[in-house]
């Protein structure tokens, strides 16, 4: 059979060649086995012990995971964990042990069974992932109690692509990167646990591709993973090879290039400066960050800093965090956004109501207004933070005047209390708003007279301009950064702010976007911020465009009547640029 292009989703970019390995999939055919009453305490003990072994494995691999994917990220085997830890859990498989004389891997996996039914029935891709995590632990357990290893994989030590129906992030954790060229699966989401650790560790990775297409591949054949443009060729051909090669060299050569430019400043090819922000989440982002040359923080997402614990951090934590980064930027401008809680990102010890809608639900500001002790906390651990460095406090999906006035209010009273205490603290600190939800466009002209600035939340933005669930990948197509009505939405946004004389910045992932950052600029935005991996790419690509260039675009691509419309005249447009200047 000759060669064959799969289409999915690029989950993770970048490009990998070699030789597939398929990972069977999770099918155990565990034989009924019945034991005698007599060995009902060894059975559990049998049980007690695999579970142990599973844990101190998951244990192990979250500490070694860290370096790699970062703190911030291993949470992820926090849920595993929680799996093993879970009495429900436990206490089923006990029962079954019990009351039906079953050996422990056969009273493991009716169990698993049942909450993986369970938890697939309900139509949430936050649920599916969860329903993921649940065959993971399975998997691990049924392996220490069968005593057959947890991944076979190839014995020859050379690097291959895995292909299998679902990566599970414990999988993932479990393979040397080194030797994973890349990752392609049949199903997935592009938020999933799994796919955010193959972008940490830039392991190339397409998703959701069509079974009838995928399952055929078999191990050893040659395939091409092109993260990119979410497509995996199956035995490409030499032409199709060479090509991809070429462009993978290409890749490691800019890439190295660019970095050995970090630190010039930012500039369109006709001098127009530029401002490129990092999008943070941690210290080791930052340092990241600082590292491929971020001339401050656009975004630090405070969220992180709440999950993955027992309890909300306290002033003198947040106060710590906020400083050191404060102290990292010096001058560099950080820009600390409040508590965004809500949506996919909950907190284990804090109560939230079920919702049929949590995107429209108690999140960011709303919650923060709903528990206002949590939110003067953060606000004044920022305003201390103010002091030891270009500290900006950022509001989450504001949508009217009255959420603002009521922040503004909790600020005041922080301020009151830090000098009535006697704290030192930065005052009249600038304040901006997320501009995410459409109300907060439609109403920027008021906002702009009252805020210092505005950053424009694209993901949400998009989310909420188009109805599409950032999160479902049934719809991902509908999800159109390049739709008029986004373009509009930005645009409104932007000229708000320049009428009203304050800054204005996009902090969405379309900011570092390279196929949108000229749209961007060319709508008059100059500070971009992003996430570190971004940082280079974008820098580049628009040191090689002219802003007249960029606005014209801008003016042509406002005028389309489709996304894709928009979105090939702009693909066109840059392609004639870059050849037009040097090859990238
Ligand atoms: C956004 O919505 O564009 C944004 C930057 O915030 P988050 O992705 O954290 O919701
Ligand atoms: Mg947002």
């Amino acid at each position: 059979m000759g060669q064959q292009t799969v289409k999915g989703i690029g989950a993770s970019a970048g490009i990998a060649i070699g030789k597939a390995f398929v990972l069977p999939a999770w099918e155990w055919d565990i034989p009924e086995k019945n034991i005698d009453v007599t060995e009902l305490a060894g059975e559990f003990e049998r049980l007690y012990q695999g579970i142990r072994r599973s844990r101190d494995e998951i244990e192990g691999m979250k500490r070694e995971m860290s370096g790699i994917i970062g703190e911030e990220n291993s949470f992820i085997f926090d849920a595993h964990l929680a799996i093993l830890d879970d009495p429900e859990f436990v206490r089923e498989v006990q029962d079954i042990i019990r009351r039906q004389y079953k050996a422990a891997e056969v009273a493991v996996k009716e169990v698993i069974d049942q909450f993986v039914s369970m938890f697939d029935m309900i139509d949430d891709e936050y649920m599916k992932e969860r329903s993921a995590d649940i065959r993971d632990v399975g998997n691990r357990l049924l392996h220490h109690l069968l005593g057959t290893p947890a991944i076979t994989l190839p014995s020859d030590n050379q690097p291959f692509i895995l292909v299998t129906k679902e990566i599970s992030p414990s999988q993932l954790a479990n393979l040397n990167p080194e030797r994973v060229l890349g990752v392609v699966t049949m199903i997935g989401g592009r938020n999933s646990h799994a796919a955010i650790m193959a972008r940490s560790m830039g392991i190339p990775l397409v998703i959701s591709l069509e079974d009838q297409l995928i399952a055929p591949i078999q191990t050893g054949e040659e395939l091409i993973v092109d993260g990119d443009r979410g497509l995996v060729i199956i035995r490409p051909d030499d032409a199709v090879r060479h090509q991809y090669e070429q462009r993978r060299r290409l890749q490691q050569e800019h890439r190295r290039k660019l970095h050995e430019n970090r630190f010039a400043p930012s500039v369109t090819k006709d001098g127009v400066p530029l401002t490129l922000l990092a999008n943070i989440s941690s210290q080791k982002e930052l340092d990241a960050a600082m590292e491929d040359g971020a001339e401050g923080v656009g975004l630090f997402r405070t969220e992180f800093l709440y999950m993955d614990r027992d309890a909300f951090p306290d002033e003198e934590e947040q106060f710590a965090v906020y400083r050191e980064a404060a102290e990292k930027l010096g001058e560099k401008p950080l820009a600390i956004r409040t508590l965004d809680i809500g949506g996919d990102k909950v907190l284990d010890y804090c109560p939230f109501p079920e919702e049929e809608n949590p995107y429209l639900g108690y999140r960011a500001i709303r919650f923060s207004l709903d528990r206002r002790d949590v939110f003067k906390t953060q606000i004044r651990a920022i305003l201390r933070a103010g002091l030891h460095g270009n500290v900006k406090l950022l509001l989450p999906m504001i949508s009217s005047m009255e959420e603002w006035w009521a922040a503004m209010d909790v600020l005041r009273e922080a301020e009151r209390e830090l000098a009535e205490a006697g704290i030192p603290y930065r005052s009249g600190m600038d304040v901006g708003v997320m501009i995410e939800v459409p109300a907060a466009v439609l109403i920027a002209g008021e906002l702009a007279k009252e805020a210092a600035f505005f950053s424009i939340g694209t993901n949400d933005l998009i989310q909420y301009v188009l109805a599409v669930d950032r999160m479902n990948d049934h719809i991902a197509h509908l999800y159109d950064p390049f739709h008029p009505a986004v373009l509009r939405m930005i645009k409104m946004a932007v000229d708000a702010a320049k009428k009203n004389g304050i800054g204005v910045s996009v902090c969405g992932e379309m900011a570092g976007d390279p196929e949108a950052a000229a749209l961007l600029v060319g709508l008059g935005i100059t500070h971009l911020s992003m996430s570190a991996r971004s940082l280079l790419v974008v820098k580049d690509r628009l040191s090689r465009l002219e802003s007249g260039e960029c606005a014209k675009l801008a003016k042509r691509l406002m005028k389309c009547k489709t996304g894709k419309e928009a979105a090939d005249l702009n693909h066109r447009f840059l392609e004639a640029a870059i050849e037009r200047g040097s090859p990238v």
